[in-house]
């Protein structure tokens, strides 16, 4: 059977691209790879995607909540995990259960995981996330010294390590980079002068990975590379990269539709002519986001969206492909024939990036491995 005989609208994830892209990043550094899935891996499907990293070479997963990091220790994933961002009290023992590592940045947070742990004789794993710049999430570069020795003297928790996050390593623009960077290596040698130097240090991204290889420290942490995207039009990866996510749908209706009627809500769409129209059963509920220009691949060619895209459903002007059928199968991210849609060239046109457009396709759109 075809995924269309099954599903009306789906995604398709190339796990010998994942893996593929993965060795490829082992292959320009000495550091430990992590590879990043949260948000179920960009939206490609996070435990399909954490194995194929392993296998490509990774040593670590990363995801940004408590949650979906059990999700993984469910599933069977065994490798070392760590929660790049905050974690709920009420969540801390399970993630302690399953050795998950966490991520915190005051010494409130490193007192509840101590009580927790000790509450079930346990050690915690914890890296501390310094904010170098980013203003996301983080500690204050000179607050850490104190809260790591803190941190040394407690029972039941032992520091694993300490990162930060570039805010603009995608850029042209380098200083900001740098800057960061400096301020954590600064932190880093008081550290060591101090004898506190937490066992993995790590700054890089997919975009400081490739661009600045002094910032590969002990490990990098790897998400757009990984799913073959580039980290921004002005960081493209380098040659032998591959996007591994395709995304499709079918069309479940065609009709010849005379001058003058309009099509969908807000009736937007006018036809002008006798015009072929094709439905599809996809829509802003599945993450097509409502949006003029949207454009599909049929039959080998490029097809636009007209109408407003509805929550189930979305219309195609199809008299560039009057040989088009019913079943027939739809690209909205991928290949067909000569012809591609990247998720780069989606997101330009909802004025948003690459990551975005992945990540928002949404849960009842079924992720399919080949
Ligand atoms: C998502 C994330 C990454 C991965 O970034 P990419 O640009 O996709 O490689 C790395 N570090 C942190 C802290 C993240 O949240």
């Amino acid at each position: 059977m075809e995924p269309k005989d099954l599903y009306t609208s789906w995604v398709e994830t190339d796990l010998n691209a994942i893996e593929k892209n993965i060795r490829l990043i082992t292959h320009i550094t000495k550091s430990d790879v992590m590879a990043v899935v949260k948000a179920n891996g960009y939206g490609h499907g996070a435990m399909p995607v954490a194995e194929s990293a392993l296998r490509g070479g990774a040593t670590w997963c990363a995801v940004s909540q408590v949650e979906e990091a059990i999700i993984l220790r469910q599933s069977g994933l065994n490798c070392p995990l760590l929660v790049l961002g905050f974690t709920p009290s009420a969540r801390l023992s399970e993630a302690i259960e399953q050795d998950i590592s966490l991520t915190f940045w005051n010494e409130e947070q490193i007192q509840e995981i101590m009580i927790s742990a000790q509450a079930m004789g346990r050690k915690s794993k914890v890296h501390i996330r310094v904010d170098t710049g980013m203003g996301l999430l983080g500690a204050q570069p000179e607050a850490v010294e104190d809260i790591v020795r803190l941190t040394h003297g407690l029972e039941g928790v032992q520091l694993e390590g300490m990162f930060t996050n570039f805010a603009r390593a995608d850029e042209p623009e380098m200083d900001t980079t740098n800057q960061q960077f400096k301020t954590f290596l600064d932190l880093l040698s008081r550290l060591e002068s101090a004898g506190l130097r937490p066992p993995i240090v790590h700054a890089a991204n997919s975009a400081a990975t490739l661009v600045n290889p002094e910032t590969h420290l002990d490990l990098v942490r790897i998400g757009s590379a990984m799913y073959g995207f580039h980290s921004s039009p002005e960081c493209l990866l380098p040659e032998g990269f591959f996007p591994a996510l395709a995304w499709k749908t079918q069309l479940s209706q065609i009709k010849m539709l005379p001058p003058g009627r309009g099509l969908s809500y807000g009736h937007v769409y006018i036809t002008q002519r006798n015009e072929h129209i094709g439905t599809l059963p996809i829509g802003y509920a599945d993450g097509l986001r409502s949006i003029e220009g949207n454009k599909v691949l049929i039959r080998g060619r490029e097809v636009p969206v007209v109408g407003r895209v509805s929550m189930d459903q979305c219309l195609v002007q199809l008299d560039s492909v009057p040989e088009a059928e019913v079943g027939d199968e739809v690209v909205l991210i991928g290949r067909q024939g000569e012809m591609q849609i990247s998720a780069e060239e989606v997101a330009q046109r909802w004025n948003a990036i690459n990551y975005e457009v992945t990540c928002g396709i949404s849960a009842r759109v079924p992720r399919l491995y080949i």
